[in-house]
């Protein structure tokens, strides 16, 4: 018999858990069609609300759903990183808990799955309901990204999607600590159907992801693939080495045939402050390399448990 396994991360998301669980549950007579069981992991990320209780409270009525609770908030990566450990699923789904992924979907993804792909994704095509500003940064990074990475990572890709085992089983063979999860789909390949929906607002609750957060999530994802920025601090180097070499051949020629006596120190001032500028900013960015190998140097766990049903 067949197994999907939905696995749900959520943080502080107890308005949501039940609503999800009946959302989902919608679809129980076309899985039965299927002939398909399905299991339900609730992957707790340190929630301070009432979230543990609420699933576990549905663990209770129904044997199907399951719990995974972490010591402290790992971060949304983390979670989907354990639920697909524990997914014993010939399928699994990831779903975000506020509905704004739509189980409702599921029959549709499923027929690409019997078509014969690997991976079925969805990508939001407007971003409604979402701050201009926000919108404005999003686009800005996928252009950027997608420019400097090998690795295709889709604008409004959702981290909604359906996965074979064999997808399953190469995501989880890549272990490295600084997940980013858009990245990892994209590298492993295979063959991916990308769904397009109109973006869905949240149902309950509020958003877990401040400006601020996305901010440095997208540094992530762009030092986790792409060594492109390297290679602008090596270029910019060389780039003002020529600059300089062509000023001191200028200046000695002008002193040679002119007698010019030297002068401006304004203009020296902001030229020191310039290149120390850019020094710096190069030397940053080496450092935010240097810090992810010492953090996958580490090999710290990707996350704790503290309570698993
Ligand atoms: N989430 C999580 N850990 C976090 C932040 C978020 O597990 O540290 C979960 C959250 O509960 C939700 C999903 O990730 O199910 C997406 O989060 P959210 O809806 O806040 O993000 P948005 O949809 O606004 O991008
Ligand atoms: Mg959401």
């Amino acid at each position: 018999m067949e197994l999907l396994s939905v696995i749900v991360p959520c943080y502080n998301e107890e308005e949501n858990i039940n609503d999800f669980y009946y959302e989902l549950m919608k679809n129980e007579a076309y899985f039965g069609s299927r002939g398909m069981d399905v299991e339900v992991i609730y992957v707790d990320d340190g929630s301070k609300d009432g979230t543990v209780g609420k699933v576990k409270e549905l663990a209770g009525k129904d044997g199907r759903v399951h719990l995974i609770s972490f010591s402290r908030n790992f971060g949304k990566e983390a979670g989907i990183y354990a639920g697909l450990q524990k997914a014993k699923g010939n399928y699994a789904v990831l779903m975000d808990c506020d509905l704004q992924d739509p189980p409702s979907l599921l029959p549709e993804m499923f027929r690409y799955i019997d078509e014969g792909y690997d991976s079925v994704a969805t990508r939001r095509v407007t971003r409604k309901g979402e701050p201009p500003i926000r919108s404005f940064f999003a686009r800005m990074f996928y252009r950027v990204m997608n420019k400097i990475s090998k690795t295709e990572i889709v604008d409004g890709a959702r981290d909604y999607r359906l996965m074979t085992r064999q997808v399953v089983d190469a995501i989880l063979a890549m272990a490295e600590y600084n997940r980013f999860t858009k990245g990892i789909f994209g590298w492993v390949g295979y063959q991916t159907k990308w769904l397009e929906y109109e973006n869905i607002e949240r149902k309950k609750g509020e958003t877990k992801w401040s400006f601020w957060k996305l901010f440095l999530y997208s540094l992530d994802g762009i030092t986790a693939f792409s060594t492109v920025p390297l290679a602008i601090a090596s270029i910019m180097g060389l780039l003002f080495c020529l600059f300089a070499f062509v000023m001191i051949v200028f200046i000695i020629i002008r002193k040679l045939m002119f007698g010019d006596p030297t002068s401006g120190w304004p203009s020296l001032v902001c030229i020191i402050l310039m290149c120390s500028g850019i020094q710096l900013f190069c030397v940053g960015i080496v450092g935010q390399y240097l810090s992810k190998t010492y953090m996958e140097v580490k090999k710290r766990p990707i996350y704790l448990i503290k309570e698993e049903i």
